[in-house]
């Protein structure tokens, strides 16, 4: 195989290879030399100065919307070379399933962020955090929390487990966001990382300066850094707390999200006996989680805690399917446990073996298993390694000491309270699994657990069949860990944009709110125009644009042709006596369904035109009861509109319905799909 020179991509150009102090990677599997890592002479300063003024500007020109589009764009030209992707994986020791995990898994977490930049933010670079706070008593002064963009350049330190969901997982939300990034990939596997890196620059989607790539050392790169600039960091947590306490880093208070290591943990439930389904899926899921990605993974489950007494009989299930796992060349298309990323990571992992028997003895280290015809002496392989330990207690490695490699150990609990002593022992998680139908241990261990790890997942026999297993950090879902977790949170949806956007309190007249967050708010300036709004195009209706209704007197009548009509013949509209009886009723009231019906009759216009479909009502309340003889009117104003296709958008509008009195009786949001004018 070829030697690759790795060059770094900054200020919109690959950096000349640097020859001074270069490094070497080795396959994986051969020991055979496969990319070269040079010293370049970058000026970070400037490379700063790229990403604050070439690229932060250009997506900050576009919206969310936009935004999102790109990162479809780009996945899908990811997904169109990702065999490329796998055959560089397979230097780094990963099986085509490793791969996948690592290709797949990235491509898969940028189109989850596109789709969801597209369905729940705005079309604009506003994100409104909540609701509007009411600040005074005649609502002339409220507030409204927003996020917007940061302004500097998102600093990406990954670790080398995963060289391309790594670099993806982080960029997804940060170029969503509209910040632009540096990314440094670790050495042991930046060849994947760059050749990816390499594929995005070519498919010429992303705007200039929104994406930089450092190989190799980051000089003063750190040293540079301001309050709008975030570093997110993965990788040990020694190397964590050396970055995150310079003094750069904490006089200027820059951003710092941690994803360290965790010893991450599974629990049996008391009522998973040998035989249970639920007895299957933990030894299911705890072979996974040593195999793939031969246990590189920072969510794999390092501790097993299973009832007392059922310790032998896991072991046993747990050896046995290990013993049938194959072993060797991760190009082969049968292996299923590839090799460890490097010769060194295996030593390391080794040492740490043998550091926690001091605690546990040797369940299963696969001394008989056949490795084929792969040199163990120049390939970084390692065979699953199952330990046991009989008092978890008195254990101390075996909750701090984390083998980053085909290593778990099997530990006995006496019941739910323990389990979850135990699980809390790691001092902080990124993950830990619930194994049980019980729902009553489910909710012991989970809320025992919940202070201490950043994601529970509970499998059994109801779920197993669509769960996404144990060691799998969802794009919807939150990943991050308190404590020795690092204390970060990456993903969770949009959750995973914070790091990257200011939180602002912004507080005035509703006027002044709606100027600033492009939305209209209740309480700012309204204006009717001549023409009814469901003849006006998507394009052509104004924020603040509002219809007010006649109005329509509700008779008794109505109300029981609507309780008939529908079958709702519930006591609060039927029967004046029990009506009376109820502390909320003056007597019989209308349906609050009839009274959302006849709003629709008031306000509609029927005619064929621009109003395609009534896509949903959100934020509903009923404020006071109708009785019969009352009078309702409508107010319909727009409040919101996002641009869908180029065909359609939705226009989200405020509707208010009052009574003779000028009362509120109801307050909710329409939402409709509305054409451009013809
Ligand atoms: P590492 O040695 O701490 O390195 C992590 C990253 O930091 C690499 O890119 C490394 O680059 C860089 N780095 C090291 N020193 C630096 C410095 N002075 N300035 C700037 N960058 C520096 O960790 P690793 O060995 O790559 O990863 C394994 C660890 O990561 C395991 O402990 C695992 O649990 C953890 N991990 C956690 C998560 C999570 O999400 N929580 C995910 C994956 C892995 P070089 O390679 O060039 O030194």
């Amino acid at each position: 195989m070829s030697v690759h020179e790795i060059r770094s991509f900054v200020e919109g150009d690959w950096v000349p290879f640097g020859n001074q102090q270069t490094i070497t990677v080795n396959s994986a599997v051969t020991g055979e030399p496969v990319a070269l890592v040079g010293q370049s002479d970058i000026n970070f300063h400037s490379v700063l100065d790229h990403a604050r003024n070439v690229g932060g500007p250009a997506l900050r020109a576009i919206g969310f919307h936009d935004r999102a589009r790109l990162l479809k764009a780009l996945a899908l030209h990811l997904d169109q070379h990702k065999e490329e992707l796998y055959a560089l994986s397979h230097t780094t020791g990963a099986t085509r399933a490793d791969a996948k995990i690592d290709v797949d898994g990235g491509i898969g977490t940028m189109l989850v962020y596109a789709s969801k930049g597209r369905r729940e933010l705005p079309d604009s670079s506003v994100w409104l955090d909540g609701n509007v706070e009411m600040l005074s008593r005649k609502g002339t002064f409220v507030g409204q929390h927003i996020l917007t963009p940061k302004l500097g350049v998102a600093v990406h330190i990954n670790a080398f487990n995963f060289p391309v969901w790594g670099m993806l997982e982080k960029l997804a939300p940060t170029l969503l966001a509209g910040m632009p990034a540096v990314v440094k990939p670790a050495t042991p596997t930046c060849h994947v990382t760059e050749a990816c890196f390499r594929m995005m620059i070519d498919s010429g989607i992303l705007p200039e300066g929104s994406v930089q790539l450092i190989v190799g050392a980051t000089g003063d790169l750190l040293d540079r850094l301001n309050a709008q600039d975030t570093v997110s960091f993965t990788g040990s947590a020694k190397t964590a707390l050396s970055l995150k306490s310079k003094p750069r880093i904490l006089r200027k208070s820059v951003t710092f999200v941690a994803e360290q290591d965790s010893l991450n943990a599974t629990v049996l439930g008391q009522d998973a006996a040998p035989g249970s389904a639920e007895f299957d899926i933990l030894v299911k899921e705890v072979v996974t989680e040593m195999t793939a990605k031969a246990g590189q993974k920072c969510t794999a489950i390092r501790r097993i805690f299973v009832p007392q007494g059922m310790q032998s009989a896991v072991a046993d299930a747990i050896a046995a399917k290990l013993d049938a796992i194959r072993i060797g060349d991760p190009a082969n298309r049968e292996t299923q446990l590839g090799a460890l990323v490097s010769l060194a990571q295996r030593d390391d992992v080794m040492a740490k073996v043998t550091k926690l028997r001091e605690e546990a003895d040797v369940v299963f280290d696969g001394s008989a298993m056949n490795m084929g015809d792969v040199d163990v002496e120049r390939g970084a392989f390692l065979a699953p390694h199952l330990l046991m330990c009989d008092d978890a207690d008195a254990a101390k490695h075996l909750h701090e000491i984390e083998a980053f490699g085909p290593v778990s150990t099997i530990m006995t609990y006496r019941d739910t309270q323990h389990a979850s002593a135990l699980l809390n022992r790691g001092g902080g998680s990124l993950v830990t699994s619930v194994i049980t139908h019980d729902p009553d241990i489910a909710r012991d261990i989970a809320l025992g657990t919940a202070s201490h790890h950043g994601r529970i997942y509970i499998n059994n026999r109801d779920s197993a069949g669509e769960s996404t297993g144990h060691g799998a950090p969802l794009p919807h879902m939150t990943h991050g860990g308190p404590g020795r977790a690092g204390g970060g949170e990456e993903l969770g949806g949009i959750r995973g944009m914070h790091h990257y956007m200011q939180r602002t309190a912004i507080q005035g007249s509703p006027d002044m709110i709606s100027a600033v967050v492009g939305t209209w708010v209740p309480g700012s300036t309204t204006h009717t125009e001549d023409a009814h709004p469901f003849t006006k195009g998507f394009d052509a209706l104004k924020l603040g644009e509002t219809f007010l209704s006649d109005s329509r007197t509700v008779t008794l009548e109505d109300i029981e042709t609507f309780a008939h009509f529908t079958g709702d013949t519930f006591y609060a509209h039927m029967d004046e006596e029990a009506a009376k009886a109820n502390p909320f009723f003056p007597g019989r009231v209308a349906h609050g369904y009839l009274l959302l019906s006849f709003a629709a009759g008031l306000f509609v216009q029927p005619d064929p035109g621009p109003v395609l479909a009534n896509t949903g009502l959100s934020d509903l309340a009923f404020q006071k009861p109708v009785s019969p003889g009352d009078s309702i009117s409508v107010t319909l104003t727009v409040r919101r509109k996002t641009r869908r296709t180029e065909d359609y958008g939705e226009v989200r509008w405020h509707v208010v319905l009052t009574n003779q009195d000028d009362e509120t009786v109801a307050t909710y949001t329409l939402h409709t799909m509305n054409a451009y004018s013809a």
